[in-house]
């Protein structure tokens, strides 16, 4: 416990920052990943993405 108060005085220098020199998980994906993304893809990989699909709403309408 005394360890988790003393640091705490140098919060400011430990922000959920993540390394700047990720590139994205994905096979031949060189994307650099931002360091405030906690993700391992980038935002075209990133499989938690609802847009990575697009999904065509299809009404069934001719
Ligand atoms: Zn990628």
């Amino acid at each position: 416990m005394a360890e988790f108060i003393y640091g705490q005085s140098s919060k400011s220098a430990r922000l959920a920052t993540h390394p700047s020199s990720r590139t994205c998980s994905e096979g031949g994906c060189s994307t650099t990943l931002s360091i405030y993304n906690p993700s391992a893809y980038c935002w075209l990989h990133e499989p938690l993405t609802p847009r990575s699909r697009f999904s065509p709403k299809r009404r069934l309408t001719r």
